[in-house]
C-alpha cells in the first residue's frame, strides 16, 4: 500500500540535505561552542553560517537578534511573558491583543496572563477566516503592551494581513509579534517589509529537525529571558544550544526560503493541493472552511457533512494516509476545532473538519491514490452515519 503523508502542518520530514549538514555535529564535531579550545571553535564557523541563513530567510537586519530556542512554543512564551514582565508587571501597560484562532502556544500563554490580571482582547475572524487589520486598529488602546497575531493559520492556511497590521502597530507605537510558524517556506515572510518586531518559528515545520526554533527580535526591542543561566544567546536564552539542530534549522531555512523553493510551493505544491481539494469537493455537502482565498499553497481544511473528523482519520490511516482534524496538540482531546468554532460553525459541522497539508515531497501519484481512498472513506462513513440524512444532493450522487 502506498504511504501518503498529508499532515505537514503538524510536522515535516527532515530534508536529507539538512540531515547531511547536521551529521558531523552529532558525532565528530562535538565541542561546546562556548569552550575556548579548538574543539569548541570547530562549531563556530558552521553556526555563524546557519545564523546567516536564518537572517537572510526572513530578511532580518544584521543588527537584529535571532535567538535559538527549543521550538515556536518557547519563542512565543518568551515574547508574551517577557512583555508581561517588562511592560505590565513593571510598567503601566496592561493590555494585549491577539486573535481567537492562534495556536494553543499563544492562546494558553494569554490565558495564563489573564489569570495574572492582564486584559487580553481576542479578535475574531471575518467570513473568510481572516483577522482584519482594521479590527487590530480598533482594539489598540493607550495601555496596549503588545499585538500578537499569527502570520498564517495552521488549520485553514489563511494568511493574515501582516504588512497592514505591522504598519498599524508601528504608527501606534505598539510592539508587534507574529507567530510565523506556518509562514516560513510557504511564501516570502519578510520581517522588515512588514514591520514585524518579534517573530517565532519552528524548524520542523520547514523540513528541519524537531526540538529547535527561533525568535526574531528587532534591534532595540526588549526581551526579558524566559531561561536564566549562562551567557548563551547574549544572555537572552541561557543553556547550551543544540548545535546540530541549530545548524540543521539554518540549512532548512536556506532551502525553504530560496526563490526556487517558494516558486515550487506556489506552482507544484499548490497544484497538487488544488487537485486534491477539487476532487473532494466533487462529493456533495463538502466545503472548504473559510473559502479558498489568501491561503498558504499547501493547506486545505474541508468540512464533510455527516463524517466525524476522527473517524475519517482512522479510516484514512487504515489506508496509510496521514491527515489531521486540527492542530496535532489539540486533536487528542476530541474537542471541536477552535478554528471551526471561530467561524461559528454549527455544532454538527464543528467536528467534521479534516485538514490536508502537503509539502514539496508529495507526488502526483500519491495525491491520485489519496483521492480514491478519501472518496471511498466518505461513502463508507456516510453510510454508517446516523447524522447524515439522505438528501436530494446525496441521492443524486448515489451515496
Ligand atoms: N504556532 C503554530 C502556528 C503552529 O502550527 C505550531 C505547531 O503546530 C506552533 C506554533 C507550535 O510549534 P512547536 O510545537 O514546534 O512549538
Amino acid at each position: 500500500m502506498m504511504e501518503v503523508y498529508l499532515d505537514n502542518n503538524a510536522t515535516t520530514k527532515v530534508d536529507p540535505i539538512v540531515y547531511e549538514e547536521m551529521k558531523p555535529f552529532l558525532t565528530d564535531v562535538y565541542g561546546n561552542p562556548n569552550s575556548l579550545h579548538k574543539f569548541g571553535a570547530g562549531t563556530h564557523k558552521k553556526m555563524a553560517e546557519a545564523l546567516d541563513y536564518l537572517y537572510e530567510g526572513i530578511n532580518a537586519n544584521d543588527a537584529d537578534d535571532i535567538i535559538i530556542t527549543a521550538n515556536a512554543t518557547e519563542s512565543i512564551n518568551t515574547v508574551l511573558k517577557g512583555i508581561w514582565i517588562d511592560k505590565i508587571l513593571y510598567g503601566d501597560k496592561k493590555h494585549i491583543i491577539t486573535s481567537e484562532v492562534e495556536h494553543p502556544a499563544t492562546t494558553a500563554a494569554c490565558r495564563f496572563l489573564e489569570s495574572q490580571g492582564v486584559a487580553v482582547t481576542y479578535l475574531g475572524v471575518n467570513e473568510e477566516g481572516i483577522v482584519e487589520a482594521q479590527s487590530v486598529k480598533d482594539a489598540i488602546k493607550d495601555e496596549t503592551a503588545l499585538v500578537s497575531i499569527m502570520w498564517a493559520n495552521n488549520e485553514t492556511g489563511k494568511i493574515f494581513p501582516i504588512a497592514e497590521i505591522g504598519a498599524i502597530c508601528k504608527e501606534a507605537g505598539v510592539p508587534f509579534h507574529t507567530d510565523g510558524t506556518q509562514a516560513i517556506g510557504k511564501f516570502k515572510a519578510d520581517v522588515q517589509a512588514c514591520n514585524v518586531d518579534y517573530m517565532s518559528f519552528s524548524a520542523h515545520k520547514f523540513h528541519g529537525p524537531k526540538g529547535v526554533g527561533g525568535l526574531y527580535v528587532r534591534k532595540g526591542y526588549q526581551l526579558t529571558p524566559l531561561l536564566h543561566g549562562g551567557e548563551q544567546m547574549g544572555g537572552l536564552r541561557a543553556g547550551t544550544v543544540d548545535v546540530a539542530s541549530m545548524i540543521g534549522m539554518g540549512f532548512a531555512m536556506k532551502l525553504a526560503t530560496s526563490p526556487m523553493a517558494l516558486a515550487y510551493e506556489e506552482n507544484h505544491v499548490k497544484k497538487l493541493r488544488d487537485k486534491l481539494e477539487a476532487a473532494i469537493l466533487e462529493m456533495p455537502e463538502t466545503i472548504v472552511i473559510g473559502g479558498t482565498s489568501n491561503r498558504t499553497p499547501n493547506t486545505t481544511l474541508i468540512s464533510i457533512r455527516g463524517v466525524e473528523g476522527e473517524s475519517m482519520l482512522w479510516d484514512l490511516n487504515q489506508n496509510t494516509i496521514g491527515a489531521s482534524t486540527g492542530s496535532a496538540c489539540a486533536s487528542e482531546d476530541l474537542e471541536a476545532n477552535p478554528v471551526m468554532n471561530a467561524f461559528g460553525s454549527d455544532s454538527e459541522l464543528a467536528h467534521t473538519g479534516v485538514r490536508f497539508s502537503l509539502s514539496r515531497f508529495n507526488t502526483e501519484e500519491e495525491i491520485d491514490y489519496a483521492i480514491v481512498e478519501i472518496k471511498k472513506a466518505i461513502i463508507r462513513l456516510r453510510n454508517l452515519s446516523s447524522s447524515y440524512a439522505y438528501t436530494p444532493a446525496s441521492h443524486a450522487s448515489g451515496l
